[in-house]
């Protein structure tokens, strides 16, 4: 094919979700500039991220790693949202594919560790120290 490309205006496969993505952060276009660069040197490395981005929105910080479809079921798995910090789950296909911090960065490292393996998603629901709650 010949084609390169890194970034917003890049769609791919993720083999990690098993499904085509296209992003629009700067973790991103880092990430996959690098493994684009090296696969048009001669690798031949598929880009598998756990996508991840943050934003700084006045004084709430939002992290996220994973994917948010629609579909997903959710969970609040930390914190409790009318306080202004939580963290929620989002799982699919009976697995973790997202978690999205609120104002609440120190736990997301444990919680990104839950996309990145793939969790089930009933570990989650039965996971007492994830205190978890679900949201209607
Ligand atoms: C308002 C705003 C807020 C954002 N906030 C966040 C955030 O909080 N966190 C986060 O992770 N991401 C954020 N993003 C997204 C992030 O900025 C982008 O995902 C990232 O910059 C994408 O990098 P890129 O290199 O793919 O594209 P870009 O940074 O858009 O770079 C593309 C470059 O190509 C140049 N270009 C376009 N056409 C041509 C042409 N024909 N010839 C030559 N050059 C050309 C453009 O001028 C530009 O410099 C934000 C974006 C916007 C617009």
């Amino acid at each position: 094919m010949g084609v390169y490309a890194a970034g917003d205006v890049a769609s791919w496969h993720n083999p990690h979700f098993g499904t085509r993505m296209r992003l629009e952060h700067r973790m991103n276009a880092t990430e996959q500039a690098i493994v684009a660069a090296g696969n048009l040197l001669g690798d031949a490395v598929p880009f598998a991220p756990v996508p991840y981005f943050w934003t700084d929105q006045y004084d709430i910080k939002i992290q996220a790693y994973g994917i948010f479809p629609p579909d997903a079921d959710l969970r609040i798995v930390q914190g409790d949202s009318p306080d202004g910090h939580f963290a929620a789950a989002y799982g699919r296909h009976g697995r973790v594919v997202g978690a999205l911090g609120w104002n609440i960065a120190r736990q997301m490292r444990t919680l990104r560790r839950l996309v990145l393996e793939r969790t089930p998603w009933t570990a989650v629901t039965a996971t007492p120290a994830l205190r978890p709650a679900t949201v209607n």
